[in-house]
């Protein structure tokens, strides 16, 4: 299978799309047409386990990978999981589930891709005969740098190195990266918000002169962030998993649409979705979350992306965020793939910081997704809310997400004509991951320490504390390091 630019670049496999992360024309890869998945496909992946369905994903997109191999790396990727099954269905009560992403070595849906990513890559290499050290770069706003350390450390023939906003990450995330072991990571702070990180990230991407001087060094770069299409394939696999076990505990029938809510930032995950319903899965509408950085929320209603606005710091950092990158993917599909149009709409984005789209193709957007968005104290209430009445705690992100789909179902159940498909809503991190917040969330009170309030935590939802976070506790700090946002390269420059 080919992936093309969304800015119209020309076709290169999947392996060469994964280790080059971004197209040169500074656009995004996708698929240039989607593989479909038959009835009969889904019914057989009723039977498999998590790591065949993630393989059997893949592999409809990455064909040039053997399918046995990419089976043996999701069962070794999936094994670190601290649960058996890597992303299971939590029924809440009928027609409303929680499908749990955290259970893996970071305790946030970064670990479903970003524990796969490295074997795609190293095995991408071999496959486009690449003899370079490969440089991963990752501009995090929390969750992603913690799960690209952890999948990459010790990776031979791999360096990674990760830029996270000084403030903009919660207490527990830098202290996640501050104690990451392996010989071939480093971890930098950045002073600026995250879209000062990504954008940083993008800019070493782009320029020619940093491609030079770490050609010069044997060096070719490489990204963890979800514009590799090596972080979203995995991704889609969840949603026909989560399907597939609605239906083989029969809450619906092969054919019934399902409705799904994502807490997002930027856009990869629910773009996931999308791409599973491209794909043949009967997804209704995708409800696209967001915390007060509602960038995306006012998308979906007015057909205008204005990024031009203050970043606002919430207690779900991973979602501050005003540029979605893989929004790009999205537009470009309902432009009708067309690569011009798009190349002019980011221009438009990096130049004013704002671009629009028709209103046909605002209809038709609509008619795949919804949006919404929660502040911090509405999502604090709905968290209290939902743990008194099913004994269940959310992290913040989940949060947001359980608020805008409560929101939403109450508003559709209104009407008596719509069609009422069950709702997944998609969790996407440990609540001990964010452990004051919730604490604070489910009592009222403050904690002063992260760890107390695990202890809290444990105390009142008698939730296992996953290992992983336990262990962090009596690990030396190894990164302290802070930089300026146009100081970015020359640190990547002393790394490697
Ligand atoms: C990254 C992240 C998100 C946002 O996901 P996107 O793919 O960036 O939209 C939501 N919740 C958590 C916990 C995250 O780590």
């Amino acid at each position: 299978m080919k992936f093309i630019s969304t800015r119209g670049g020309g076709a290169v496999n999947g392996a060469q799309a994964i280790v080059r992360g971004m197209a040169a024309d500074g656009g995004l890869f996708v698929p240039e047409a989607f593989p479909t998945v038959s009835k009969q496909e889904i019914a057989s992946m009723i039977e498999m386990d998590y790591p065949e369905r993630a393989a059997f994903v893949l592999h409809k997109f990455f064909d040039e990978y053997r399918e046995d191999e990419l089976l043996s790396a999701c069962r070794e990727a999936y094994s670190r999981f601290e649960e058996e099954d890597a992303a299971p269905l939590v029924k809440v009560e009928n027609g409303m589930y929680m499908l749990e992403l955290f259970h893996g070595p970071t305790c946030a849906f970064k670990d479903m891709a970003l524990s796969v990513l490295p074997f795609l890559l190293k095995r991408g290499c071999e496959l486009s005969g690449i003899k370079e050290e490969i440089l991963v770069l990752a501009a995090t706003s929390g969750d992603t740098g913690k799960a690209a350390l952890e999948g990459f450390k010790d990776a031979a023939g791999v360096k990674v190195m990760v830029f996270y906003p000084e403030d903009g990450v919660s207490k527990m995330q830098k202290l996640q990266m501050s104690v990451q072991e392996g010989d071939n990571v480093n971890v930098v702070a950045v002073r600026g918000n995250f879209d000062d990180c990504q954008r940083g990230v993008k800019k070493i991407f782009a320029s020619d002169d940093c491609a030079k001087a770490l050609k010069e060094k044997n060096v070719l770069l490489s990204s963890a962030n979800s514009i590799n299409i090596g972080r979203l394939v995995p991704q889609i696999a969840y949603y026909f998993s989560a399907y597939c076990d609605l239906l083989s505990s029969e809450q619906i029938v092969y054919g019934d649409k399902v409705d799904f809510t994502v807490p997002t930032g930027n856009f990869g995950n629910i773009l996931a979705a999308f791409y599973a319903k491209k794909m043949g899965l009967p997804v209704g509408r995708l409800i696209c979350a967001s915390n007060a950085n509602r960038v995306l929320t006012d998308f979906f209603q007015k057909g205008i992306y204005d990024s031009g606005r203050t970043l606002r710091k919430t207690m779900s950092p991973s979602m501050d965020i005003l540029v979605s990158s893989n929004l790009e993917r999205l537009v470009f599909e309902f432009s009708g793939r067309d690569a011009a149009l798009t190349a002019d709409r980011m221009n438009s984005l990096a130049a004013t910081g704002k671009y629009s789209v028709r209103p046909d193709e605002l209809k038709e957007l609509r008619k795949s997704f919804a949006a919404g968005c929660t502040g911090d104290a509405e999502m604090v209430d709905c968290i209290y809310e939902f743990f008194t009445e099913y004994g269940y705690p959310m992290d913040p992100h989940t949060g947001v997400a359980m608020d805008v789909a409560v929101r939403y179902c109450e508003k559709r159940d209104e009407d008596p004509n719509a069609e009422k498909p069950p709702m997944v809503v998609v969790s996407t991190a440990s609540p001990y991951k964010f452990p004051q917040d919730v604490y604070y969330a489910l009592t009222g009170n403050d904690v002063k320490d992260s760890f107390k309030g695990i202890k809290r935590i444990n105390l009142i939802t008698a939730m296992n504390v996953p290992e992983s976070l336990k262990a962090i506790r009596y690990k030396p700090i190894r990164f302290k390091q802070v930089v300026s946002a146009d100081k970015m390269f020359d640190e990547v420059l002393k790394f490697v």
